[in-house]
Formats: structure tokens, C-alpha cells, sequence
């Protein structure tokens, strides 16, 4: 029997937060039970020594017929493993996980990682990531044996160095994996985790085998290059066509001295009739010009695109910022959610606005979660949040108001019909305690409703725990710390069950970040992720020896719900729980990263919009540091007013990429803020061929212009002039 009491490990702020410590220090007769837990477990681990004597000797398919056995024996049977996420899947958490004895928890983590190896050795990469996730879930769910619930920034383990051991075999398991793929950001995310994850552990834990695992050297080089590094982009090519799918990104051309909406962020953004339409935002530090202003932009015309300035918002405020807007398609109507309970329009044919009163019947349990004065949004306000429209209600989930800096969860709907909200779940403001069977207090998550159109999706997004602490005069709030918390969780909500559950993250994903762009596009049955920000991992610059605690990305993935009929294979659901099925081989959804050999400059809170009609995904604004990307100014932050396209090679309308050049784009194509030597291949900030070609080429000095001179001239009928 385990014993009841576990040492379990917090960091200073976690102590601060006066989560139950069950200590051993004082109490002999637990003690005793944690050496017996010691000594039972390596006996175990032990015995697991022969599956991977099997899989080091080569003997494969012996090693993974022996770990898959263990693994049976502890989730027994009718339990699929590894557990897939998708529609039909069973979800991140599993019963079985939570009550499982710490000895036997490490073992089944042993095993995990032995079929995670195996799968590595079949270069069966995706299978691999499968199971290497598998322990992280396994290790996640020692959380749900606590007393009182913990949000997910807490971080804890139970005082036995194995759990410890496997749980990094795991993340540098999966941190090779993705380097392997060329997921530059995924690689650094794992490394770094790992290493972050036995800094505040007993010295026990940190033992030759796991500080050889965590080899800081390894984990350095992963945070020196950025995310797509631009000297390896172009070299990448699909070697896994189940966990990569080639793209480009393409600007825009606008008409030249045509009217701009400028460069701004956290503005509101959709496309209707394959137009761009673009409201408020800011600039940023650069002017501290504030926006309300509306505009739109026909993406049809191949030449002479330009802006077209819509109607001001009506209503007397100086800015519009973070928030969202979503259209109605049979209304033809955009509607603008602000939080307050006058909900205004666009109406997109006769291009006026207008507005409905709508409102709110707080319940008693909408007063318990925090609701007052009949209002769920404070201040009636709500900033970063998702929303989404689904068959004539639109969605709200978590968010900034006017009393939380942080972000809530919060998730509400308001029907267009009746023009009422309604509180679906959530706290107006988090409460101590977490809730594990709803998403935590987040803000610029990512959301959308799934094909079936019964699923509402979160994914990652950020608890901006030292949102209060950033400015003077914020009201101090419960859950603040001097570091945001990105997340690293998935999470769906049934509307017909009135249910969330937390998914799985399969495939090749982006991990832990936030404020980046997102968009479900129907048409190619995806979501597209692009860039973001990540407050805790750092980036390191070799060339100008700077470190910076956070990274900005520019790299793009996308999320495979399964087409309909499109597949050949078994559907995971059909799979018999007792075989060994390789994840790799049943279409479950999953993440694939995009491969360009260029892209738009590293930057957060961009916004993509996929066109309705076309199925073209486009992107537009957003802004970056400029410590973090080289800039000529002295301003804190740039923001962008640039128009993009991303074109991919997938089946069916809006990839878009019959005409893409991939070996021109290999050595032509704009790389975040440098330009890429036509010659070498390296990149910097190289002058452009000033000949007839009108500087479609870049190189690197006069060497390399001699000496791709006479190819460039021929591929882009150049001459001097
Ligand atoms: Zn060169
Ligand atoms: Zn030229």
C-alpha cells in the first residue's frame, strides 16, 4: 500500500501560496514508508532493465512487445495506449492515472519512455512524441491526488528521484524528437522546461544520470537560434509529411502611395467578401497614437490593392484596443464585443454601424462565480479574450477586464436571437482554489470552433501574473507573480453536453506561448497558428552576447482536424485497446509544423483571417521588440501595418501554392528582418542587386556578387544598369 503521506517539492512562490505541504520530516513512521517507496520502486525500474538491454541490443521489436505488456498490465484492459486526443478521443486525463500508487506511476513512466525510444529507433517520430507526452501526462496527474486543487503555474513532485529521472527522459526524449523535425521552437521549449523543472529540487533528484540528460551546453545552443532560425529555414524540406507540410509566406503589394491603415496592434480584425477589414489598436511606444478607426482592404486585386477608410466608431471612446470582432454571415452584420451590454455592429452591406442593447440575469451561482451588479464583464470591459460566432451565439472565453490583469476564465455566450447572455462556466475573478475541469485565467489564447461544429477549442494563452505589477496604482490581485505563466494545455467544450475537456497536444505543435495569430479555416478544414511570444523562455544572442528572457517567434504550424472520407486508414476509435497500434498509423488529429523558406519578422499579437470563399489564410500587423529584432530606432516596440499570405501545400482550395517557386524562395525569400545572400545563403542585412532584375537578389558583398552573378542574371534576366 502507498503510505499517505508525500514530501512533495514547491518553489518559494509556491509556498507563498500556502498550498498543504505534507511533509516527512517529522513523522518516522512515513519516513520509513518513503525508503520502503524507494526501494520498491528501483526493484521495479529494475526489472525494466531487460526491455532495455532489448531495445539497445537491437532486438526491437522484442523491446517493444515487452514494455507494451507492462504497460497493459498497469492501465488493464479497454484502455487505449497511448490515449489520442481528437473528436472522439478520450482526452488529456485519465482516470486510471490519478489513484495509481508514486512506485508504480514511475514504472509506467519507465515503460512510456521505452516505447518512446523504441519508436525514436523506428524513426517512427510521431509515435514517439505520443508516448513521450504520455509521461508528461502521467506526471501531470499526480496534481489530481492533491487535496486542494492547484492552477497549472504550480509546479510540485513527490519527494522520488525516478519520477524525476523519467519525467526528464521524457522531455529530452521529445526535445530531440523536435529537433530532429526542425522544430527549433518546440526543441528549446522541452530543453528548457527540463532544466527549469529540477532547479528547486532536493539535490537527490538532480542525480549524474538526469544533470547528463540536462546538458547545459544543449540547452544554450537551443535558445540561441531564433524561431525559424534563419541560417537552417531554408535547408528544411518534408521529411515527415504527417507532422510537416511545406509553405510560403508571400507580402503583399499594395498600391504605391495608396492610403494605409499604418502599422498597429491589438486591433480587431476579420475578412468578409474577401476583404480585410481592420479596427482600432495602437502603435505602440513609437507615437502613442491610439485607434478607432475602421478600415478594409480587397485582397482580390493582384495590383493596386489599397486601403479603404470605413466609418469611425460611433461611440465617444479614444481607442478601440484588444478587442475582438465577429461576423454573422447570414446577417451580414460584424459584431464588436467590448464587454459592455451595448453590443454595436457593422453592417456590412450598407457600411453603418448600429447597435443592440443585450443583457444579463445573474443566477446565484453566476453571483458565487463573481458576477455583480448583473454584469459578467467588470467595468464592462473584456480584452484579449477569444470569441467566436457559432450558429447565431457568439462565444467569450477568459480575457482581461477592468479588474483583472491577470485574465479570467470566464466563458460566456450571448444569443443574437434573444440578445441574452449567459455565464457557461468559469470565475469573474480566479478564485484560490483551481477547478480542473475547466481552463484556467488566461488571456490571448487561441479559439475556435471545431468542423462538427458542437466543440469550442482554447489553446495555450497566458495567466499575466505580473500584469498587476507593471503599472502603479493596479489593485493588487490574488494569483500575481513577477513572471507570467504561459500555458501548455488544450482544452474543448461540448456545446451539446455542456462539457469541457482537456485535449491532448499530438502531433508537431507549437508549445507554451502566447499572443500569436490564429484562424480555423474552413475550407481547408485547419487552424493556423503564426509567431507569438513566450515571457519565460529565453533567447540568447551568441553574436552580440545578449540575453533576453523571452522569445518572440515567427514560425507556423497548423492543426489537422481529419477530413471527412479522406482517409484510408483505421480510425483510431475502431483500434483494438489490447494491439499496439503506432499512433502514426490511425488519423487522429494532430499538429503539423509549416515549413517556409521565409517568413513575415519574428512578432506577437499578429492576426490571421482565412478568406470564407477562398480558403487563403492572410496576415496582417502585430508588433515586436526591437531589442529582439535588429531595428535602426530607439523604440521599444515596432509595430507592423504589413499584409501577407501564407500559401501551403495541402489538398483542396486556399493552399494556394501552384504558384509558389520553393527552390527560388530557397534562396530569395525574406527572412523575418534579414535578407539571405543569393550566393552563399547567408543571412544578414545584405544590399539588394541594384541592376535591371529591380533587387530581386541580395548578397553579401561584392565577393559573392561576382560570384552568383552570371546565375542570378540568367534566373531573373538581369543586367547592369
Ligand atoms: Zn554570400
Ligand atoms: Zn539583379
Amino acid at each position: 500500500m502507498p503510505p499517505r503521506k508525500w514530501k512533495l517539492h514547491l518553489t518559494e512562490a509556491e509556498r507563498a501560496e500556502k498550498v498543504r505541504l505534507a511533509m516527512l520530516t517529522d513523522d518516522p513512521e512515513a519516513a520509513l514508508a518513503s525508503m520502503f517507496v524507494g526501494m520498491a520502486t528501483k526493484l521495479q525500474i529494475d526489472a525494466m532493465d531487460e526491455g532495455t538491454k532489448l531495445l539497445e541490443s537491437g532486438r526491437l521489436d522484442e523491446a517493444r512487445d515487452f514494455f507494451f505488456a507492462y504497460v497493459k498490465e498497469y492501465v488493464g484492459e479497454g484502455n487505449r495506449m497511448p490515449s489520442i486526443g481528437g473528436e472522439d478521443g478520450g482526452g488529456f486525463t485519465d482516470e486510471c492515472y490519478t489513484d495509481i500508487t508514486p512506485y508504480d506511476r514511475a514504472t509506467l513512466m519507465a515503460c512510456c519512455n521505452g516505447m518512446g525510444k523504441y519508436y525514436v529507433a523506428k524513426n517512427d517520430l510521431e509515435s514517439a512524441l505520443c508516448w513521450f507526452e504520455e509521461v508528461q501526462i502521467l506526471h501531470f496527474h499526480m496534481k489530481f491526488g492533491l487535496d486542494k486543487p492547484t492552477y497549472d503555474w504550480t509546479t510540485w513532485n513527490i519527494d522520488l528521484p525516478e519520477l524525476t529521472y523519467q519525467r526528464t527522459v521524457a522531455f529530452i526524449g521529445a526535445a530531440e524528437v523536435y529537433k530532429k523535425l526542425g522544430n527549433t521552437a518546440s526543441h528549446a521549449e522541452r530543453r528548457w522546461e527540463s532544466s527549469r523543472a529540477v532547479t528547486n529540487l532536493w539535490q537527490t533528484h538532480r542525480t549524474p544520470a538526469v544533470n547528463r540528460l540536462n546538458d547545459m551546453a544543449k540547452v544554450f545552443a537551443a535558445c540561441q537560434v531564433r524561431h525559424p532560425d534563419p541560417n537552417t529555414c531554408h535547408k528544411l524540406s518534408v521529411s515527415y509529411p504527417r507532422l510537416q507540410v511545406q509553405g510560403s509566406w508571400k507580402k503583399l503589394s499594395l498600391k504605391p502611395g495608396g492610403k494605409t491603415a499604418g502599422a498597429r496592434q491589438r486591433f480587431a480584425s476579420f475578412i468578409w467578401n474577401s476583404h480585410l477589414y481592420v479596427f482600432g489598436g495602437w502603435a505602440g511606444d513609437m507615437n502613442y497614437e491610439f485607434y478607432k478607426d475602421f478600415w478594409c482592404l480587397d485582397l482580390k486585386g493582384e495590383e493596386g490593392r489599397e486601403w479603404r477608410k470605413l466609418p469611425d466608431y460611433p461611440v465617444p471612446v479614444d481607442a478601440a484596443l484588444s478587442r475582438a470582432m465577429v461576423v454573422h454571415r447570414e446577417e451580414k452584420r460584424a459584431y464588436l464585443i467590448t464587454g459592455s451590454p451595448r453590443v454595436d455592429y457593422f453592417d456590412l452591406v450598407t457600411e453603418r454601424w448600429g447597435h443592440i442593447m443585450t443583457s444579463f440575469q445573474a443566477t446565484e451561482e453566476d453571483k458565487r462565480c463573481g458576477v455583480t451588479g448583473n454584469w459578467p464583464f467588470r467595468g464592462n470591459d473584456l480584452q484579449d479574450a477569444v470569441v467566436v460566432i457559432n450558429k447565431g451565439k457568439i462565444y467569450t472565453f477568459g480575457g482581461l477586464h477592468w479588474e483583472t490583469y491577470i485574465g479570467c476564465n470566464l466563458f460566456t455566450e450571448l444569443d443574437l436571437s434573444t440578445k441574452k447572455w449567459r455565464r457557461l462556466s468559469g470565475h469573474v475573478m480566479s478564485p484560490p482554489e483551481a477547478d480542473y475541469a475547466i481552463p484556467g485565467p488566461k488571456a490571448s489564447a487561441c479559439g475556435w470552433v471545431g468542423p462538427c461544429k458542437d466543440r469550442i477549442y482554447v489553446f495555450l494563452g497566458c495567466a499575466v501574473r505580473d500584469g498587476p505589477l507593471n503599472k502603479k496604482g493596479r489593485k493588487p490581485e490574488l494569483h500575481q507573480a513577477e513572471m507570467a505563466y504561459p500555458y501548455r494545455d488544450f482544452w474543448s467544450y461540448s456545446i451539446s453536453e455542456d462539457k469541457w475537456r482537456r485535449e491532448r497536444i499530438s502531433g508537431n505543435p507549437p508549445l507554451s506561448r502566447t499572443e500569436r495569430g490564429c484562424t480555423f479555416n474552413e475550407k481547408l478544414n485547419k487552424v493556423i497558428v503564426f509567431g507569438g511570444y513566450s515571457p519565460c523562455i529565453p533567447t540568447l544572442f551568441e553574436e552580440t552576447i545578449r540575453q533576453h528572457e523571452y522569445s518572440y517567434y515567427a514560425d507556423t504550424f497548423v492543426y489537422d482536424h481529419p477530413q471527412p472520407g479522406e482517409s484510408i486508414m483505421p480510425q483510431y476509435t475502431s483500434t483494438n485497446p489490447e494491439k499496439c497500434i503506432p499512433p502514426s498509423s490511425t488519423t487522429y488529429p494532430r499538429w503539423k509544423q509549416v515549413l517556409t523558406k521565409g517568413f513575415p519578422t519574428y512578432r506577437c499579437h499578429a492576426h490571421l483571417n482565412s478568406d470564407p470563399d477562398t480558403g487563403k489564410v492572410y496576415l496582417f500587423g502585430g508588433y515586436t521588440n526591437t531589442d529582439y529584432v535588429p531595428s535602426r530606432n530607439n523604440f521599444k516596440s515596432r509595430p507592423f501595418g504589413d499584409v501577407w499570405q501564407l500559401r501551403m501545400d495541402v489538398p483542396g482550395e486556399g493552399g494556394d501554392f501552384r504558384s509558389v517557386n520553393v527552390n527560388e524562395e530557397e534562396r530569395t525569400a525574406k527572412i523575418g528582418p534579414w535578407k539571405r545572400c543569393y550566393t552563399c545563403g547567408g543571412s544578414g542585412m545584405w544590399k539588394r542587386c541594384s541592376g535591371a532584375c529591380g533587387g530581386k537578389a541580395y548578397f553579401c558583398g561584392t565577393e559573392c556578387q561576382r560570384e552568383g552573378w552570371k546565375e542570378h542574371k540568367k534566373q531573373h534576366s538581369c543586367r547592369k544598369v
